[in-house]
């Protein structure tokens, strides 16, 4: 063996694990793990096939016995003991110097950025497993980054020691703010923690309070005020950004942005439509909203309602939009309520179709990964029929490219948003 080639935990994977990695994955579920014998948490280590025995081609009893092949090796993965994918591939090498790797990816990452994303200071700079550094995921709101950690292998102490210090080197950002999902930690058996500033450099004459930091970041000429710690953790759903452009393109008149949050769609409706109305569940989004449309020199009418029982009121009162758009949250969160969720998605379709005025526009979303896009389609053209209206597909779009979508890991496709004319 050379001298540098560390010797790494071995994980037993099946052949229907080893055939999904070959197909351009990078997950292995833990009911295709065969051995993964005392590998600690979150470990780097080299994946191998389970051995396939040749088929023995002599008679029996012709004296040659079956030899096992050599197992072979898939590349190197990091572990979970917690999780269902148990591994998830980082290179199709063997990996010497892990450290390394990660300063790399986060370069390409960034360089990736650089080539792609255009007229925005927010952005998802990393995105785990789309940027081949599953586990991490990185946004950037102007002269903040927004982190979030979801693995035990990224969790590891020299692990977020190396991207943390990658990170200030590449951005020197004025803080950077862990953003902590506590069903998320659970499931990875990752000690609980609180959300809040990791490091900071304040420079000069510029006070960062610990509990609640504040910027103001733009995209497509829109501004819009980040809160890292405040009510509303969340951060921007900076994935509808192209989409937001892509509405304002073609929207005109009385618009209608349902599940606004805090108003990435309306406040870009704004700039083209006379009066614009959001609704949204969520006080405290609507409250930056608002504050938002007003550094904007805005008026947006924010409305406070179950998105449902709004549209079915207004609907049955005749009220008309000329735009109306709908950004839903995933209702389909796995395979097994499908059905329900199409229903929900038909029903909002239904009632936004009734209320376009002639030549309107539907803009019309889902961030559920099991709602494919043909099938995302097929509803709205159902609910085109019910309601007696033609619909002219204007825009078949996806997530915006700093949420890059890679062949091979459908997982990295799960944004859809159609814009669609209604006559
Ligand atoms: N369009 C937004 C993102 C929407 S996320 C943007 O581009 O930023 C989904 C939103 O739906 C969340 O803000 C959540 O508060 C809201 N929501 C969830 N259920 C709702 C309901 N029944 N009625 C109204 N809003 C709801």
């Amino acid at each position: 063996m050379p001298q540098d080639e560390i010797v790494r935990p071995v994980v037993t994977i099946s052949r229907r694990g080893a055939d999904r990695l070959r197909a351009g994955h990078v997950w292995v579920y833990r009911s295709d793990v065969i051995d993964a014998k005392n590998v600690p948490t979150g470990a780097l280590v080299t994946i191998q096939e389970l051995s396939q025995k040749p088929a023995l081609n002599g008679a029996k009893g012709s004296g040659r016995s079956a030899r096992t092949l050599p197992p072979r090796v898939l590349g190197s993965a990091l572990y979970s003991t917690a999780s269902e994918i148990a591994l998830r591939m980082i290179s199709t090498k063997p990996v010497n110097d892990l450290e390394r790797l990660v300063r790399e990816r986060i370069r390409a990452a960034i360089a990736y950025r650089e080539r792609f994303v255009e007229d925005t200071n927010a952005y998802r700079m990393i995105f785990s497993e789309a940027d081949f550094l599953p586990g991490l995921i990185v946004d950037r709101y102007n002269d903040l980054l927004s982190i979030q950690v979801v693995t035990q292998a990224m969790d590891a102490a020299p692990m977020r020691e190396v991207f943390l210090s990658e990170l200030q080197h590449a951005l020197s950002p004025a803080a950077i703010v862990e953003r902590v999902d506590p069903r998320v930690r659970r499931l990875e058996q990752l000690p609980e923690k609180e959300s809040g500033v990791i490091c900071e450099d304040a420079g000069p004459g510029r006070a960062v309070l610990r509990d609640h930091i504040t910027t103001e970041f733009q995209m497509n000429g829109v501004r819009f005020l980040f809160e890292a710690l405040g009510g509303q953790k969340t951060g921007a759903f900076l994935d509808q950004r192209e989409n937001y452009a892509a509405a304002a393109q073609y929207a005109r008149g009385e618009a209608l942005d349902v599940f606004c949050y805090q108003g990435g769609f309306a406040l870009h409706l704004a700039k083209v439509c006379e009066k614009v109305t959001g609704v949204d569940s969520s006080r405290p989004a609507l409250e930056l909203a608002e504050r938002s449309a007003a550094l904007n020199g805005k008026e947006i009418e924010w409305i406070e309602a179950n998105a449902f029982d709004l549209l079915r009121d207004y609907s049955d009162q005749g009220r008309q939009y000329d735009c109306i758009v709908l950004d839903p949250p995933a209702f389909a969160k796995s395979r097994q309520n499908l059905e329900t969720a199409l229903r929900g998605y038909k029903e909002l379709n239904l009632r936004a179709l009734k209320m376009l005025r002639a030549g309107g526009i539907l803009v019309t979303c889902s961030c559920s990964y099991h709602i494919s896009a043909a099938g995302l389609l097929e509803m709205v053209q159902a609910a085109g029929l019910d309601s007696h209206r033609i619909i002219r597909l204007l825009e078949n779009r996806g997530q915006a490219k700093d949420h890059p979508t890679v062949l091979g890991i459908p997982e990295t496709a799960y944004l859809k948003c159609l814009v669609l004319l209604v006559s």
